[in-house]
This record gives C-alpha cells, sequence and structure tokens, in this order.
C-alpha cells in the first residue's frame, strides 16, 4: 500500500495503460459494501424463525470469479455464522463482450435445503446468470433466496424475471460501459484493480 492508502497500482502511469477512467472509487466501494452488509445482516436476522437461533442457517453463494473480491469484501462486514458455497459460471466465452447467456461450470453448493441462501455476484446486466442460478438453487429447496450485486447496468434484460426479484440488492447502477476492476475482468485481468473502471476503446 502506498501512501495514502490507495493501491499502488490506481493512478500510476504505466502500471494500467489500458484503464481509461474511474467509475466508482475504492472509498465509495468500500462504504456501500458495508451498508448493504448491514441491511443483509438486519434482514437475514428478521427473517422467521431467527437465523441467529439456528447455527448454519446462511449460505453465500458467489458467482465465481467475478464475485470472488467483492464477496470477499461483503462477508468479512457480515457478524452472522454463516457458510460460503461457490458456483462458477461463464457467461462470456473467449474474447467476445456479447452476453452468450449462462452455462454452469461447477458443481453446485449441496444441502441448500431448508438454508437461507444469499446470491452474490458483481454485476447484473442481461440478468441471464441470476436467472439461471436463482433457478437451479430453487431446486434445493432453500428457505429462501436473495441476490445481491454490486452492480447493475442500465441496459434492456433479456432474463423475464423483473429486476426487483432478480437482485433484491444493488451497490450501483452504472451505464451501459464495460467495466473492470474489482473482481471484474477484461480476458482474465484487471480482476486486482482495485476501482470499477473503463477500458480504452483501443483495448478492447
Ligand atoms: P448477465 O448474465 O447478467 O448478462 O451477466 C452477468 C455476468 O457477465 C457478470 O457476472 C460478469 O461476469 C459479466 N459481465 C457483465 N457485464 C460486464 C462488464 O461490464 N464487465 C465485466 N468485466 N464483466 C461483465
Ligand atoms: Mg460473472
Amino acid at each position: 500500500m502506498s501512501e495514502g492508502g490507495r493501491h499502488p497500482a490506481a493512478g500510476t502511469p504505466g502500471a494500467f495503460p489500458e484503464i481509461e477512467r474511474t467509475l466508482i472509487s475504492r472509498e465509495r466501494i468500500a462504504q456501500r459494501v458495508h451498508e448493504l452488509a448491514a441491511r443483509l445482516c438486519d434482514d437475514l436476522r428478521a427473517q422467521k424463525g431467527g437465523v441467529e437461533s439456528a447455527a448454519g442457517q446462511v449460505v453465500m453463494v458467489p458467482i465465481m470469479s467475478g464475485a470472488m473480491i467483492f464477496a470477499s469484501d461483503l462477508v468479512r462486514e457480515m457478524p452472522l455464522k454463516l457458510g460460503l458455497g461457490l458456483v462458477a459460471v461463464s457467461s462470456y466465452p473467449g474474447k467476445s463482450l456479447a452476453s452468450k447467456g449462462a452455462v454452469i461450470q461447477s458443481e453446485l453448493p449441496a444441502d441448500l435445503a431448508g438454508k437461507h441462501v444469499v446470491i452474490v455476484d458483481d454485476i447484473l446486466d442481461s440478468g441471464q446468470t441470476i436467472e439461471l442460478v436463482r433457478k437451479i438453487i430453487g431446486e434445493q429447496k432453500p428457505a429462501s433466496i436473495r441476490a445481491c450485486v454490486l452492480l447493475r447496468k442500465d441496459v434492456p434484460r433479456t432474463a423475464t424475471t423483473p429486476d426487483e426479484q432478480l437482485a433484491e440488492y444493488v451497490g450501483f447502477d452504472i451505464p451501459d460501459e464495460f467495466v473492470v476492476g474489482y473482481g471484474l475482468d477484461y480476458n482474465g485481468y484487471y480482476r486486482n484493480y482495485p476501482e470499477i473502471a473503463t477500458l480504452r476503446k483501443d483495448a478492447l
């Protein structure tokens, strides 16, 4: 960490020359993650039966790999006993930026029956990913399902589920731009960039 708590890479000319501009700073991300975690905890505790009384009732399901950084910050702001079950979904095979629909690439977490499941993803775009994951998790008959996304893009969804039922918790609404950083990649890179940023058009 360099002076002032900035990531050594952020704002350093030459380190990430393809980064165009910051949309959301790390300070705003941290603040919002804190707020989302507090709301999630309140809502989970208010759940009928009370999740505090029954240990291990909450399972967070981050969608890999994009949600890894968001989820790791989020769960550490949640003072609740919870389980973590990862699921891998791909939606941008190869270099294409156009959504090809979502494909599950991993085993699903098992034993979600009767649990309060929180799906965590980096960004809601077409909605295909969250719609698919909600559906297949629903087949295990959990007590409840919610989804929390850091970003929601202002685009027409191809998913048929209305936005409020796709993701109940949304960090930021963003315009229709391709973003990287804080877990989001382009061709596998930039996940470690600490802010949400756009890439120069000539880098895409
Ligand atoms: P959806 O299925 O909603 O179209 O897309 C969700 C997934 O597409 C996200 O989990 C993310 O992996 C990827 N995605 C959508 N928009 C962007 C973007 O602007 N940047 C990056 N890096 N990934 C995106
Ligand atoms: Mg993803």
